[in-house]
């Protein structure tokens, strides 16, 4: 469904400037933005795909991944088409870079739905994901709003290329936010995915200190973002944010333009963990079943505190108040018993 956009600026000439994400594209009339679902109308900026979904499905939380978030809950999951990013490597490709004319399967939801459905559903929230969320603002932004009043838990599942002024909107109705950082080099960033990664560390840096809860994706590419000074940098970024913002060092699969690359050797996913708990405190390996990797220790006295595999939760093994049973540290986790964002260490 089409509707009137929400942060935009008329220009000479019925051009208009798009506000949305840090492209911030100045498009011309009867011509949409790179993301493909947003167009210029007589002057006027509209969105194109408000409500239309291509893919719905209650979700386990570790699956986003959060896994400091409400750990062991099912999140209503949405996405549509379109991307503000060209990534060579999307796994979602035939969503994310499909033009709207070409995508019959899309179903109408409206935010009332949606929320309806979770609830049907048992969900404890709902999750923009699959593709980019910013791309369709005002669908989330309603549905958001929505959602809390009802008592579900939001969460942005992105690329973190929005611009200030859409998070500054959309925070007070977010929870959480699982963060794609795609790799700590500017050139990484312009090849790979045609985009810049300084608005994606800006965007954390200030959703952190909007008080969302944060957990951050880093998909380790062979030979292209795996090396150890490029991985420590990314870790020390994160430690002078919060240290205790749980990292996710992810397996690559070859997909769509970038097949020529192998997996991910487990080794080398273990060899990033092992670099970033040097500064951080919760490090996981990420598309490894199974990987020990993929539970949460106590940071000081190494016990067990949940037990995963894959995306299930096996076991929690948490005091009510979130301390480890252990030696009684803090462990930064969200719970039903414990809701909103621990204190920040950094
Ligand atoms: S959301 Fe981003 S890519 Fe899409 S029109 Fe707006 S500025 Fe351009
Ligand atoms: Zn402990």
């Amino acid at each position: 469904m089409e509707k009137l956009a929400m942060l935009w600026e008329a220009r000479d000439e019925k051009k208009v400037r798009c506000g949305l994400c840090s492209h911030r594209c100045t498009i011309k009339e009867g011509r949409r933005g790179i993301c493909g679902v947003r167009e210029n109308r007589d002057g006027t900026l509209y969105t194109l795909n408000y409500g239309l979904t291509s893919s719905v499905a209650p979700d386990p939380i570790e699956k986003k991944p959060l896994f400091h978030f409400y750990p062991g809950t099912t999140v209503f999951s949405l996405g549509t088409v379109g991307c503000n990013f060209r990534c060579m490597h999307c796994q979602n490709y035939n969503i994310s870079q499909r033009p709207l004319e070409e995508a019959p399967f899309l179903h109408d939801y409206p935010p009332e739905t949606a929320v309806e459905l979770a609830k049907d559903h048992g969900c404890a929230g709902i999750a923009w994901t699959y593709n980019e969320p910013t791309i369709w603002f005002e669908y989330t932004y309603d549905s958001a709003v929505l959602a809390k009043k009802e008592g579900l838990y939001t969460v942005y599942v992105t690329n973190g290329y929005m611009t200030e002024e859409a998070l500054d909107t959309i925070a007070p109705h977010l929870d959480a936010m699982n963060v794609d950082v795609k790799g700590f080099t500017d050139e990484f960033y312009k090849e790979i995915a045609s985009a810049k990664l300084a608005p994606v560390l800006e965007t954390v840096e200030r959703a952190v200190e909007k008080g969302i809860f944060v957990e951050l994706t880093y998909l380790v590419i062979p030979t292209r973002n795996d090396g150890d000074e490029e991985i420590r940098r990314f870790a020390s970024w994160v430690a002078q944010l919060d240290p205790e913002i749980p990292v996710h060092f992810s397996r690559f699969h070859p997909d769509y333009q970038m097949m020529d690359l192998p997996p991910t050797p487990v080794k080398t996913l273990e060899r990033a963990r092992e670099l970033a708990l040097e500064s951080l405190s919760y490090v996981y390996t990420g598309n490894v079943p199974g990987d020990p990797g993929e539970n949460t220790y106590c940071p000081d006295c190494g016990a067990e505190l949940v037990r995963r595999w894959g995306f299930v939760v096996e076991e929690i093994n948490l005091s009510e108040d979130c301390t480890c049973p252990g030696c009684g540290r803090e462990i930064s986790m969200v719970t039903a018993q414990r809701p909103g964002r621990p204190a920040r260490r950094g």
